[in-house]
């Protein structure tokens, strides 16, 4: 079935009645060149992500989905894809990544530190205290995911002086931009120690 609404998925407004030819992807060209520069964006992620099959689509409601667009459940591996087909995929309006146990990936995820591209001092002190790792923007625009190796085998969520820091290892997604912060690496480090750091 085609689409009713504009792939670049975020802006929600529905498809011009098509004429003849080709049914429009998007609703304007302001969509269009937003939906080229998050394909890019998304073409360009860290190896150590792209090169393990745990990519799965992501609806406007931020629920994780599989390339046919059913639910992906974040403990069936049997229903997540590889990059390159998530990629492909229609689905939903963007990426997601599975954390998944023994992989060694972790992800600290920090809410509401970006505010018209400053970042908060609080944020910006985790970040200097991690070693140059990939780094992206999310989906809102107002947090930052950073990406690294550790082993997070309880995932944790500390809430401190109006602040939250999640922190994930496994048996969870992350909605995936990968709109890289700053002059962040696409590699990912060794942040064990910011992640022990964090309590
Ligand atoms: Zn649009």
């Amino acid at each position: 079935m085609a689409n009713t609404v504009c792939e670049q998925g975020s802006c929600g407004n529905a498809l011009p009645v098509a004429g003849r030819g080709r049914v429009p992807r998007f609703c304007s060209t302001r969509c269009r060149v937003a939906a080229h520069r998050a394909r890019r964006a998304e073409s360009a992620l860290p190896k150590e992500l792209t090169r393990r099959r745990r990519w799965v689509r992501r609806d406007v409601r931020k629920a994780p989905r599989t390339t046919d667009g059913a639910y992906a459940s974040v403990a069936d591996g049997s229903v997540w894809s590889t990059h390159a087909d998530a990629l492909r995929s229609r689905a939903g309006v963007g990426l997601g990544y599975v954390l998944a146990e023994g992989d060694g990936v972790a992800c600290i995820d920090l809410d509401h530190c970006l505010d018209g591209g400053q970042l908060a001092a609080w944020a910006r002190d985790i970040l200097d205290r991690c070693p140059a790792t990939f780094v992206e923007v999310s989906v809102s625009g107002a947090g930052l995911h950073i990406w690294g190796r550790a082993t997070v085998t309880r995932g944790r969520r500390i809430r401190r002086d109006g602040v939250v820091i999640e922190i994930y290892g496994q048996a969870r997604y992350i909605a995936v931009t990968g709109r890289r912060f700053e002059q962040c690496p696409a590699r990912l480090a060794d942040i064990s120690e910011v992640v022990a750091s964090l309590t």
